[in-house]
Protein backbone atom coordinates (compact mmCIF):
# COMPACT_ATOMS: atom_id res chain seq x y z
CA UNK A 1 0.00 0.00 0.00
CA UNK A 2 2.04 2.22 1.28
CA UNK A 3 4.81 1.72 -1.92
CA UNK A 4 2.10 1.86 -4.24
CA UNK A 5 1.43 5.40 -3.01
CA UNK A 6 4.82 6.77 -3.22
CA UNK A 7 4.98 5.66 -6.99
CA UNK A 8 2.00 7.28 -7.03
CA UNK A 9 2.60 10.33 -5.63
CA UNK A 10 6.14 10.30 -7.56
CA UNK A 11 4.57 9.67 -10.96
CA UNK A 12 2.26 12.44 -10.29
CA UNK A 13 4.15 15.10 -9.88
CA UNK A 14 6.52 13.90 -12.08
CA UNK A 15 3.92 13.97 -14.67
CA UNK A 16 2.33 17.14 -13.36
CA UNK A 17 5.49 19.05 -13.76
CA UNK A 18 6.10 17.41 -16.90
CA UNK A 19 3.05 18.70 -18.36
CA UNK A 20 2.22 22.03 -16.25
CA UNK A 21 3.54 24.26 -19.16
CA UNK A 22 1.84 22.18 -22.00
CA UNK A 23 -1.58 21.40 -20.11
CA UNK A 24 -1.66 25.19 -19.14
CA UNK A 25 -1.24 26.33 -22.89
CA UNK A 26 -3.97 23.69 -23.56
CA UNK A 27 -6.07 24.85 -20.97
CA UNK A 28 -6.34 28.67 -22.43
CA UNK A 29 -6.86 27.11 -26.02
CA UNK A 30 -9.57 24.74 -24.87
CA UNK A 31 -12.92 27.08 -25.18
CA UNK A 32 -14.86 24.48 -23.56
CA UNK A 33 -12.94 24.16 -20.14
CA UNK A 34 -12.58 27.97 -20.11
CA UNK A 35 -15.99 28.46 -20.57
CA UNK A 36 -16.85 25.93 -18.16
CA UNK A 37 -14.84 27.60 -15.53
CA UNK A 38 -15.95 30.83 -16.35
CA UNK A 39 -19.72 29.95 -16.09
CA UNK A 40 -18.75 27.86 -12.83
CA UNK A 41 -17.07 31.12 -11.35
CA UNK A 42 -18.99 33.70 -12.87
CA UNK A 43 -22.46 32.54 -13.20
CA UNK A 44 -22.78 29.81 -10.64
CA UNK A 45 -26.45 28.70 -9.42
CA UNK A 46 -25.06 26.69 -6.66
CA UNK A 47 -26.49 29.18 -3.20
CA UNK A 48 -30.24 29.17 -5.17
CA UNK A 49 -30.01 25.33 -5.80
CA UNK A 50 -28.83 25.00 -2.10
CA UNK A 51 -31.56 27.24 -0.51
CA UNK A 52 -33.88 25.24 -2.52
CA UNK A 53 -32.95 21.72 -1.80
CA UNK A 54 -31.98 22.78 1.81
CA UNK A 55 -34.27 25.65 2.72
CA UNK A 56 -37.48 24.19 1.01
CA UNK A 57 -37.41 20.75 1.17
CA UNK A 58 -35.24 19.92 3.59
CA UNK A 59 -34.02 16.33 4.51
CA UNK A 60 -34.43 13.43 2.25
CA UNK A 61 -35.11 10.22 3.88
CA UNK A 62 -36.12 7.40 1.92
CA UNK A 63 -39.73 6.75 1.72
CA UNK A 64 -41.32 10.75 3.14
CA UNK A 65 -42.54 12.89 0.91
CA UNK A 66 -40.31 15.40 1.70
CA UNK A 67 -37.94 13.01 -1.21
CA UNK A 68 -40.54 12.74 -3.22
CA UNK A 69 -40.71 15.94 -3.50
CA UNK A 70 -36.93 16.51 -4.23
CA UNK A 71 -37.10 13.69 -7.09
CA UNK A 72 -40.10 16.10 -8.56
CA UNK A 73 -38.19 19.46 -7.78
CA UNK A 74 -35.09 18.13 -9.75
CA UNK A 75 -36.99 16.78 -12.72
CA UNK A 76 -38.48 20.02 -12.98
CA UNK A 77 -35.10 21.65 -12.57
CA UNK A 78 -33.76 19.82 -15.57
CA UNK A 79 -36.42 20.29 -17.40
CA UNK A 80 -36.09 24.45 -17.36
CA UNK A 81 -32.05 23.81 -18.08
CA UNK A 82 -33.28 21.75 -21.11
CA UNK A 83 -31.84 18.63 -19.93
CA UNK A 84 -34.36 15.40 -20.42
CA UNK A 85 -35.05 13.88 -16.84
CA UNK A 86 -37.34 11.31 -15.43
CA UNK A 87 -38.05 9.07 -11.68
CA UNK A 88 -37.11 5.76 -12.48
CA UNK A 89 -39.19 3.45 -9.98
CA UNK A 90 -37.19 0.95 -8.78
CA UNK A 91 -38.54 -0.36 -5.77
CA UNK A 92 -40.90 0.42 -2.18
CA UNK A 93 -40.79 1.98 1.01
CA UNK A 94 -43.02 2.48 4.52
CA UNK A 95 -43.47 6.06 4.09
CA UNK A 96 -43.07 7.82 7.31
CA UNK A 97 -43.40 11.55 7.24
CA UNK A 98 -41.77 13.45 10.89
CA UNK A 99 -43.85 15.63 12.52
CA UNK A 100 -43.65 18.22 15.41
CA UNK A 101 -41.29 16.88 18.41
CA UNK A 102 -41.51 19.11 21.60
CA UNK A 103 -39.74 18.02 24.58
CA UNK A 104 -40.23 19.28 28.22
CA UNK A 105 -39.42 18.93 31.10
CA UNK A 106 -42.22 19.19 34.00
CA UNK A 107 -39.88 18.52 37.13
CA UNK A 108 -38.45 19.15 38.86
CA UNK A 109 -38.35 22.15 37.26
CA UNK A 110 -39.51 23.61 33.65
CA UNK A 111 -37.11 23.40 30.88
CA UNK A 112 -37.62 22.77 26.95
CA UNK A 113 -35.07 20.45 25.79
CA UNK A 114 -33.66 19.98 22.54
CA UNK A 115 -34.60 16.63 20.48
CA UNK A 116 -35.81 14.87 18.02
CA UNK A 117 -37.81 11.71 17.22
CA UNK A 118 -36.13 9.23 15.34
CA UNK A 119 -36.44 8.18 11.80
CA UNK A 120 -40.23 6.22 11.39
CA UNK A 121 -40.27 6.82 15.79
CA UNK A 122 -44.33 5.71 16.10
CA UNK A 123 -46.23 8.86 17.10
CA UNK A 124 -47.83 9.89 20.24
CA UNK A 125 -51.40 11.51 20.39
CA UNK A 126 -52.01 15.48 20.05
CA UNK A 127 -51.25 16.03 23.23
CA UNK A 128 -48.53 13.99 23.77
CA UNK A 129 -47.24 11.60 26.72
CA UNK A 130 -46.32 13.32 30.30
CA UNK A 131 -44.26 10.71 32.79
CA UNK A 132 -41.63 9.54 35.00
CA UNK A 133 -38.39 8.99 34.01
CA UNK A 134 -36.30 6.06 34.46
CA UNK A 135 -33.40 4.17 33.94
CA UNK A 136 -31.83 0.14 34.85
CA UNK A 137 -29.99 0.30 37.78
CA UNK A 138 -27.28 -1.70 38.29
CA UNK A 139 -28.19 -5.36 37.72
CA UNK A 140 -26.43 -8.41 39.06
CA UNK A 141 -27.77 -11.11 36.65
CA UNK A 142 -31.11 -11.59 34.55
CA UNK A 143 -33.67 -11.87 37.70
CA UNK A 144 -32.79 -8.27 38.86
CA UNK A 145 -33.37 -6.87 35.24
CA UNK A 146 -37.04 -9.15 34.92
CA UNK A 147 -37.73 -7.35 38.41
CA UNK A 148 -36.98 -3.98 37.45
CA UNK A 149 -38.50 -4.11 34.18
CA UNK A 150 -42.20 -4.49 36.01
CA UNK A 151 -41.42 -1.03 37.54
CA UNK A 152 -41.68 0.87 33.66
CA UNK A 153 -44.93 0.65 33.32
CA UNK A 154 -46.17 4.07 31.95
CA UNK A 155 -42.26 5.62 32.26
CA UNK A 156 -39.84 6.46 29.90
CA UNK A 157 -36.53 4.57 29.77
CA UNK A 158 -32.66 6.36 29.27
CA UNK A 159 -31.56 3.85 27.32
CA UNK A 160 -28.10 5.82 26.40
CA UNK A 161 -24.96 5.61 28.17
CA UNK A 162 -24.22 8.86 30.40
CA UNK A 163 -21.56 11.29 28.79
CA UNK A 164 -19.34 12.55 31.50
CA UNK A 165 -18.51 15.64 29.56
CA UNK A 166 -20.06 17.66 26.60
CA UNK A 167 -16.47 19.27 25.72
CA UNK A 168 -14.76 17.88 23.05
CA UNK A 169 -11.29 15.77 23.24
CA UNK A 170 -9.21 18.74 21.15
CA UNK A 171 -10.79 21.28 24.19
CA UNK A 172 -9.76 18.98 27.12
CA UNK A 173 -6.32 18.60 25.56
CA UNK A 174 -6.15 22.49 24.75
CA UNK A 175 -7.08 23.59 28.79
CA UNK A 176 -6.81 20.22 30.86
CA UNK A 177 -4.35 19.39 33.79
CA UNK A 178 -2.77 16.53 31.88
CA UNK A 179 -3.59 14.52 35.02
CA UNK A 180 -7.05 15.62 34.90
CA UNK A 181 -7.60 14.63 30.95
CA UNK A 182 -6.68 11.11 31.42
CA UNK A 183 -8.69 11.01 34.64
CA UNK A 184 -11.86 12.12 32.30
CA UNK A 185 -11.33 9.53 29.33
CA UNK A 186 -10.63 7.26 32.14
CA UNK A 187 -13.73 7.65 33.98
CA UNK A 188 -15.43 7.95 30.62
CA UNK A 189 -14.21 4.27 30.04
CA UNK A 190 -15.25 2.89 32.93
CA UNK A 191 -18.90 4.54 32.30
CA UNK A 192 -18.91 2.61 29.11
CA UNK A 193 -17.36 -0.93 30.17
CA UNK A 194 -20.07 -0.94 33.26
CA UNK A 195 -22.93 -0.04 30.65
CA UNK A 196 -22.41 -2.87 28.58
CA UNK A 197 -21.81 -5.00 31.34
CA UNK A 198 -24.82 -4.06 32.86
CA UNK A 199 -26.72 -4.92 29.04
CA UNK A 200 -25.22 -7.89 28.61
CA UNK A 201 -26.36 -8.60 32.79
CA UNK A 202 -29.85 -8.42 31.11
CA UNK A 203 -29.79 -11.24 28.87
CA UNK A 204 -30.55 -9.53 25.73
CA UNK A 205 -28.60 -7.82 23.12
CA UNK A 206 -28.13 -3.95 22.00
CA UNK A 207 -31.51 -4.05 19.56
CA UNK A 208 -34.06 -6.43 21.21
CA UNK A 209 -33.59 -4.82 24.54
CA UNK A 210 -35.96 -2.37 23.29
CA UNK A 211 -38.92 -4.56 22.35
CA UNK A 212 -38.58 -6.09 26.07
CA UNK A 213 -39.06 -2.29 27.39
CA UNK A 214 -42.17 -2.20 24.86
CA UNK A 215 -43.91 -5.65 26.24
CA UNK A 216 -42.93 -3.96 29.72
CA UNK A 217 -45.40 -0.86 29.10
CA UNK A 218 -42.63 1.19 28.45
CA UNK A 219 -44.33 4.76 26.80
CA UNK A 220 -41.36 5.68 25.25
CA UNK A 221 -37.05 5.39 25.03
CA UNK A 222 -34.96 8.33 25.13
CA UNK A 223 -31.68 8.05 24.20
CA UNK A 224 -28.61 10.48 23.19
CA UNK A 225 -26.55 9.11 20.08
CA UNK A 226 -23.62 12.25 20.80
CA UNK A 227 -21.14 12.67 17.94
CA UNK A 228 -18.51 13.80 19.60
CA UNK A 229 -19.25 17.61 18.68
CA UNK A 230 -20.57 19.84 20.68
CA UNK A 231 -24.97 20.12 19.82
CA UNK A 232 -24.50 17.52 17.42
CA UNK A 233 -26.45 13.99 17.59
CA UNK A 234 -26.28 11.37 15.00
CA UNK A 235 -29.97 11.00 14.06
CA UNK A 236 -30.46 7.36 12.92
CA UNK A 237 -33.67 5.21 13.07
CA UNK A 238 -36.24 4.72 16.05
CA UNK A 239 -35.43 1.00 17.74
CA UNK A 240 -39.27 0.61 18.29
CA UNK A 241 -42.31 -1.13 17.08
CA UNK A 242 -45.42 1.13 18.84
CA UNK A 243 -43.67 4.00 21.09
CA UNK A 244 -41.68 7.00 20.74
CA UNK A 245 -38.13 6.32 20.30
CA UNK A 246 -36.63 10.24 20.98
CA UNK A 247 -33.01 11.58 20.42
CA UNK A 248 -31.91 14.30 23.12
CA UNK A 249 -29.02 16.13 23.27
CA UNK A 250 -26.23 15.43 25.59
CA UNK A 251 -26.75 18.06 27.84
CA UNK A 252 -30.25 18.16 28.20
CA UNK A 253 -30.04 13.33 28.34
CA UNK A 254 -27.57 14.09 31.25
CA UNK A 255 -29.46 16.22 33.55
CA UNK A 256 -32.45 13.91 33.32
CA UNK A 257 -29.98 11.04 33.56
CA UNK A 258 -28.39 12.67 37.04
CA UNK A 259 -31.87 13.57 38.40
CA UNK A 260 -33.05 9.98 38.10
CA UNK A 261 -29.37 8.95 39.80
CA UNK A 262 -30.54 11.03 42.42
CA UNK A 263 -33.81 10.16 43.25
CA UNK A 264 -35.35 13.15 41.90
CA UNK A 265 -38.19 11.12 39.85
CA UNK A 266 -38.10 14.02 36.69
CA UNK A 267 -40.87 14.27 34.80
CA UNK A 268 -41.07 15.08 30.88
CA UNK A 269 -43.88 15.80 28.54
CA UNK A 270 -43.46 14.38 25.02
CA UNK A 271 -45.50 15.51 21.96
CA UNK A 272 -43.80 13.61 18.76
CA UNK A 273 -46.08 13.17 15.73
CA UNK A 274 -45.70 11.22 13.18
CA UNK A 275 -47.26 10.16 10.07
CA UNK A 276 -47.54 6.37 8.05
CA UNK A 277 -48.10 6.73 4.55
CA UNK A 278 -48.13 2.77 3.88
CA UNK A 279 -46.39 1.30 1.03
CA UNK A 280 -44.82 3.97 -1.23
CA UNK A 281 -42.96 3.76 -4.41
CA UNK A 282 -39.02 5.08 -4.35
CA UNK A 283 -37.16 6.53 -7.36
CA UNK A 284 -33.81 7.58 -9.25
CA UNK A 285 -33.98 10.59 -10.90
CA UNK A 286 -32.53 10.13 -14.06
CA UNK A 287 -31.11 12.91 -16.33
CA UNK A 288 -28.88 12.98 -19.56
CA UNK A 289 -27.79 15.23 -22.38
CA UNK A 290 -27.63 12.65 -25.13
CA UNK A 291 -24.43 11.99 -26.89
CA UNK A 292 -23.77 13.29 -30.49
CA UNK A 293 -21.40 10.81 -31.87
CA UNK A 294 -21.83 7.10 -29.82
CA UNK A 295 -25.19 8.30 -27.82
CA UNK A 296 -25.14 4.55 -27.04
CA UNK A 297 -21.67 4.77 -24.62
CA UNK A 298 -22.02 6.73 -21.11
CA UNK A 299 -20.69 8.89 -18.79
CA UNK A 300 -22.41 8.91 -15.35
CA UNK A 301 -21.90 11.39 -12.89
CA UNK A 302 -23.28 9.99 -9.87
CA UNK A 303 -24.61 11.10 -6.17
CA UNK A 304 -27.17 9.72 -3.57
CA UNK A 305 -30.09 11.93 -3.18
CA UNK A 306 -31.42 10.66 -0.14
CA UNK A 307 -30.32 11.56 3.37
CA UNK A 308 -31.00 10.66 7.13
CA UNK A 309 -33.49 13.94 8.40
CA UNK A 310 -31.98 15.02 11.39
CA UNK A 311 -30.71 17.51 9.60
CA UNK A 312 -31.02 19.17 6.20
CA UNK A 313 -29.17 16.26 4.60
CA UNK A 314 -26.27 19.34 3.56
CA UNK A 315 -23.06 17.61 3.30
CA UNK A 316 -24.82 14.38 3.17
CA UNK A 317 -25.48 14.37 0.46
CA UNK A 318 -26.71 17.49 -0.87
CA UNK A 319 -23.29 19.15 -1.38
CA UNK A 320 -22.60 16.40 -4.27
CA UNK A 321 -26.22 16.48 -5.39
CA UNK A 322 -25.30 20.06 -5.53
CA UNK A 323 -21.97 19.55 -7.65
CA UNK A 324 -23.48 17.37 -10.51
CA UNK A 325 -27.11 19.62 -10.25
CA UNK A 326 -24.76 22.36 -11.27
CA UNK A 327 -22.12 20.52 -13.39
CA UNK A 328 -25.10 19.23 -15.57
CA UNK A 329 -26.40 22.30 -16.06
CA UNK A 330 -23.08 24.02 -17.18
CA UNK A 331 -22.20 21.03 -19.10
CA UNK A 332 -25.65 21.50 -21.04
CA UNK A 333 -24.78 25.29 -21.57
CA UNK A 334 -21.07 25.41 -22.53
CA UNK A 335 -21.19 21.54 -24.50
CA UNK A 336 -24.32 20.89 -25.06
CA UNK A 337 -23.52 18.17 -27.71
CA UNK A 338 -21.52 15.49 -25.98
CA UNK A 339 -19.78 12.41 -27.96
CA UNK A 340 -20.86 9.87 -25.54
CA UNK A 341 -24.01 10.55 -23.63
CA UNK A 342 -23.56 12.11 -20.13
CA UNK A 343 -26.13 10.83 -17.70
CA UNK A 344 -26.81 11.93 -14.19
CA UNK A 345 -28.14 9.53 -11.34
CA UNK A 346 -28.90 11.14 -8.19
CA UNK A 347 -29.49 7.31 -6.28
CA UNK A 348 -32.43 6.59 -3.60
CA UNK A 349 -32.19 5.02 -0.61
CA UNK A 350 -28.00 5.23 -0.04
CA UNK A 351 -28.32 5.39 3.47
CA UNK A 352 -29.80 1.96 3.44
CA UNK A 353 -27.31 0.04 1.46
CA UNK A 354 -26.70 1.91 -2.26
CA UNK A 355 -29.89 0.24 -3.46
CA UNK A 356 -30.82 2.94 -5.19
CA UNK A 357 -27.77 2.69 -7.70
CA UNK A 358 -27.72 -1.31 -7.14
CA UNK A 359 -30.71 -1.13 -8.60
CA UNK A 360 -29.78 0.91 -11.72
CA UNK A 361 -26.88 -1.48 -12.16
CA UNK A 362 -29.25 -4.22 -11.90
CA UNK A 363 -31.74 -2.56 -14.14
CA UNK A 364 -30.10 -0.78 -16.99
CA UNK A 365 -27.58 -3.69 -17.73
CA UNK A 366 -26.80 -1.81 -21.38
CA UNK A 367 -26.39 1.58 -20.07
CA UNK A 368 -24.22 0.14 -16.84
CA UNK A 369 -21.74 -2.17 -20.06
CA UNK A 370 -21.16 1.01 -21.95
CA UNK A 371 -20.34 3.39 -19.50
CA UNK A 372 -17.30 4.94 -19.91
CA UNK A 373 -16.77 6.24 -16.09
CA UNK A 374 -18.68 7.14 -13.12
CA UNK A 375 -17.73 10.00 -11.03
CA UNK A 376 -19.60 9.61 -7.57
CA UNK A 377 -19.38 12.50 -5.10
CA UNK A 378 -20.50 11.58 -1.46
CA UNK A 379 -18.39 13.26 1.37
CA UNK A 380 -18.87 16.59 2.46
CA UNK A 381 -18.47 20.05 1.31
CA UNK A 382 -15.13 20.18 0.94
CA UNK A 383 -12.67 20.16 -2.18
CA UNK A 384 -11.94 16.92 -3.74
CA UNK A 385 -8.02 16.08 -2.74
CA UNK A 386 -7.94 12.30 -3.36
CA UNK A 387 -9.18 10.01 -6.32
CA UNK A 388 -7.80 5.84 -6.11
CA UNK A 389 -8.03 4.03 -9.50
CA UNK A 390 -10.18 1.65 -7.91
CA UNK A 391 -7.72 -1.16 -8.80
CA UNK A 392 -8.61 -0.63 -12.42
CA UNK A 393 -5.22 -1.15 -13.69
CA UNK A 394 -4.95 1.61 -16.78
CA UNK A 395 -6.87 4.37 -14.99
CA UNK A 396 -2.87 5.93 -14.15
CA UNK A 397 -3.25 6.31 -17.76
CA UNK A 398 -6.55 7.94 -18.83
CA UNK A 399 -7.30 9.50 -15.20
CA UNK A 400 -3.93 11.06 -14.77
CA UNK A 401 -4.55 12.41 -19.00
CA UNK A 402 -8.07 13.86 -18.04
CA UNK A 403 -6.99 15.39 -14.74
CA UNK A 404 -4.25 17.75 -17.15
CA UNK A 405 -7.41 19.36 -18.02
CA UNK A 406 -8.44 20.57 -15.05
CA UNK A 407 -6.79 23.91 -13.80
CA UNK A 408 -3.65 23.55 -11.61
CA UNK A 409 -5.13 25.43 -8.52
CA UNK A 410 -7.71 22.64 -8.51
CA UNK A 411 -6.06 19.13 -9.45
CA UNK A 412 -3.17 20.47 -7.21
CA UNK A 413 -4.69 19.59 -4.38
CA UNK A 414 -5.99 16.08 -5.68
CA UNK A 415 -3.52 13.05 -4.94
CA UNK A 416 -3.69 10.30 -6.63
CA UNK A 417 -3.80 6.59 -6.28
CA UNK A 418 -2.83 3.93 -9.10
CA UNK A 419 -4.31 1.62 -9.22
CA UNK A 420 -6.14 1.79 -6.17
CA UNK A 421 -8.11 -1.35 -4.59
CA UNK A 422 -11.88 -1.54 -5.47
CA UNK A 423 -14.33 -0.69 -3.28
CA UNK A 424 -17.52 -2.77 -1.91
CA UNK A 425 -18.97 -0.11 -0.16
CA UNK A 426 -18.93 3.60 0.89
CA UNK A 427 -21.01 4.88 -1.63
CA UNK A 428 -22.73 4.70 -5.21
CA UNK A 429 -19.44 4.25 -7.14
CA UNK A 430 -19.22 0.66 -5.40
CA UNK A 431 -22.13 -0.86 -6.77
CA UNK A 432 -20.02 0.15 -10.24
CA UNK A 433 -16.97 -0.85 -9.56
CA UNK A 434 -18.26 -4.19 -8.30
CA UNK A 435 -20.30 -4.66 -11.87
CA UNK A 436 -16.27 -4.15 -13.55
CA UNK A 437 -17.24 -0.33 -15.05
CA UNK A 438 -14.67 2.11 -13.76
CA UNK A 439 -15.97 4.16 -11.28
CA UNK A 440 -14.33 6.89 -9.27
CA UNK A 441 -14.78 8.55 -5.93
CA UNK A 442 -14.50 12.55 -6.10
CA UNK A 443 -12.98 11.87 -1.89
CA UNK A 444 -13.37 15.65 -0.14
CA UNK A 445 -11.38 16.86 2.51
CA UNK A 446 -12.72 16.23 5.59
CA UNK A 447 -14.18 19.76 7.24
CA UNK A 448 -14.54 17.45 10.61
CA UNK A 449 -17.51 15.62 8.84
CA UNK A 450 -17.52 12.02 10.36
CA UNK A 451 -18.47 14.10 13.63
CA UNK A 452 -20.18 17.34 12.98
CA UNK A 453 -22.03 16.72 10.20
CA UNK A 454 -22.09 12.98 9.01
CA UNK A 455 -25.63 11.94 10.09
CA UNK A 456 -26.39 14.36 12.39
CA UNK A 457 -28.83 17.26 13.81
CA UNK A 458 -25.98 19.30 12.63
CA UNK A 459 -25.93 18.36 8.93
CA UNK A 460 -27.32 22.21 7.84
CA UNK A 461 -26.91 24.95 5.04
CA UNK A 462 -24.49 26.93 6.89
CA UNK A 463 -21.87 24.00 6.68
CA UNK A 464 -21.70 24.82 3.22
CA UNK A 465 -18.21 25.89 2.11
CA UNK A 466 -19.29 27.49 -1.58
CA UNK A 467 -15.76 27.72 -2.69
CA UNK A 468 -15.03 24.45 -2.53
CA UNK A 469 -18.11 23.37 -3.79
CA UNK A 470 -17.80 25.09 -7.14
CA UNK A 471 -14.12 23.66 -7.37
CA UNK A 472 -15.61 20.05 -7.16
CA UNK A 473 -18.05 21.55 -10.07
CA UNK A 474 -15.71 22.19 -12.74
CA UNK A 475 -13.44 19.42 -11.70
CA UNK A 476 -16.51 17.15 -12.02
CA UNK A 477 -17.44 19.23 -15.60
CA UNK A 478 -13.89 18.85 -16.75
CA UNK A 479 -13.73 14.98 -16.24
CA UNK A 480 -17.17 13.96 -17.60
CA UNK A 481 -16.16 16.11 -21.04
CA UNK A 482 -12.66 15.05 -21.10
CA UNK A 483 -14.33 11.25 -20.57
CA UNK A 484 -16.80 12.09 -23.16
CA UNK A 485 -14.24 13.11 -25.70
CA UNK A 486 -11.65 10.10 -25.23
CA UNK A 487 -11.25 7.81 -28.29
CA UNK A 488 -12.10 5.09 -26.91
CA UNK A 489 -13.76 2.79 -24.20
CA UNK A 490 -11.23 3.37 -21.64
CA UNK A 491 -9.72 -0.18 -20.46
CA UNK A 492 -11.30 -2.66 -17.59
CA UNK A 493 -8.69 -4.47 -16.91
CA UNK A 494 -8.43 -4.95 -13.12
CA UNK A 495 -5.47 -5.55 -11.51
CA UNK A 496 -4.04 -8.51 -9.91
CA UNK A 497 -5.36 -8.42 -6.45
CA UNK A 498 -3.25 -8.16 -3.52
CA UNK A 499 -3.46 -11.13 -0.83
CA UNK A 500 -5.41 -10.51 2.30
CA UNK A 501 -2.79 -10.33 5.20
CA UNK A 502 -5.42 -11.50 7.67
CA UNK A 503 -6.59 -14.47 5.75
CA UNK A 504 -3.24 -15.43 3.30
CA UNK A 505 -5.63 -15.37 0.09
CA UNK A 506 -5.94 -13.42 -2.23
CA UNK A 507 -8.46 -11.00 -2.23
CA UNK A 508 -12.08 -10.80 -4.16
CA UNK A 509 -12.94 -8.34 -6.69
CA UNK A 510 -15.65 -6.89 -4.61
CA UNK A 511 -18.99 -8.94 -6.36
CA UNK A 512 -22.20 -7.35 -7.50
CA UNK A 513 -24.76 -7.25 -4.92
CA UNK A 514 -28.79 -7.13 -4.98
CA UNK A 515 -30.49 -4.29 -4.09
CA UNK A 516 -33.02 -4.11 -1.25
CA UNK A 517 -36.29 -3.25 -3.36
CA UNK A 518 -38.90 -3.59 -0.61
CA UNK A 519 -38.30 -1.60 2.66
CA UNK A 520 -42.28 -1.68 3.37
CA UNK A 521 -40.71 -2.83 7.22
CA UNK A 522 -38.62 -0.41 7.54
CA UNK A 523 -37.54 0.78 11.29
ZN1 LIG B 1 -23.77 9.77 1.82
Amino acid sequence: MKKIFIIAIFSVIFSYSQSRSSSSQNKIENPIISSIVDEATNNSQLENLAHELFDVIGPRLVGTPQMQKAHEWAVALYDSWGIEAYNHEWGKWRGWERGITHIDMIKPRLSTLTGRQLAWSPSTKKRGITAEVTIMPDINNKNDFEKWLKTIKGKFVLVSRYQPTGRTDSNWKEYALEESFEKMKNDREEISRKWYNNLRLTGYGYRDINKAYEDAGAVGLISSYWSRVPGSNKVFNARTEKIPNIDVNLEDYGALYRLVKNGKKPVIKVVSISKEHGDVPTFNTIAQIKGVEKPNEYVILSAHFDSWDGGQGTTDNGTGTLVMLEAMRILKKIYPNPKRTILVGHWGSEEQGLNGSRAFVEDFPEIVKNTQAVFNQDNGTGRVVSLSGQGFLYSYEFLTNWLYSVPNNISKHIKTDFPGLPSSGGSDYASFVSAGIPAFSLSSLSWDYGNFTWHTNLDTYDKIVFDDVRSNVILTAILAYKASEEDELVSREKRVMPINPRTGRVRDWPSIRKPNRDGTSAK
